[in-house]
């Protein structure tokens, strides 16, 4: 079921809602992969579920096994494109409650490296030629 008022249901229907965060790069088996806005963290996705589950805990052993199997192939991507030290996975909704993850690399003895990130820094915007230019690369690396 969709919630008109969520930016992940609504994706098709009023894209401005998402495009005020994040950038589309392809579906995925589990549901649709953007690159994050703030780029502070060159290179943070968000893998959205394709339904408005709540958490983990709505959705059965199967869509849970490919919502991570996903997310672990966008990780894989991650370290082949931007080499991160480390990968911080974070799913919180608090205020978006549509299953989603946040998949943010993490680079050596740069922006919060050794610590938890936050929700969004608001310190550097990508623009969207080079968000662009991301979204294909790593579509293309997906087969997408
Ligand atoms: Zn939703």
């Amino acid at each position: 079921m969709k919630d008109t008022n969520c930016a992940y249901c609504m994706r098709e229907e009023n894209p401005a809602l998402y495009q005020k965060f994040g950038y589309p790069v392809c579906e995925m088996a589990s549901g649709f992969l953007y690159l994050f806005r703030e780029q502070s963290h060159p290179g943070r996705m968000i893998l959205a579920y394709k339904d408005h589950a709540d958490d983990i805990a709505e959705i059965s052993a199967e869509e849970r096994k490919v919502f991570f199997d996903d997310a672990a192939e966008i990780a894989r991507i991650m370290h082949k494109l931007y080499a991160p030290k480390k990968i911080n996975f974070g799913m919180y909704g608090d205020t978006g409650h549509h299953l989603h993850i946040h998949i943010v690399p993490k680079y050596e003895g740069e922006f919060e490296y050794g610590g938890t990130f936050a929700m969004d820094p608001g310190k550097f915007y990508q623009t969207e030629e080079k968000l662009e230019e991301m979204a294909a690369e790593i579509r293309k690396e997906l087969g997408k």
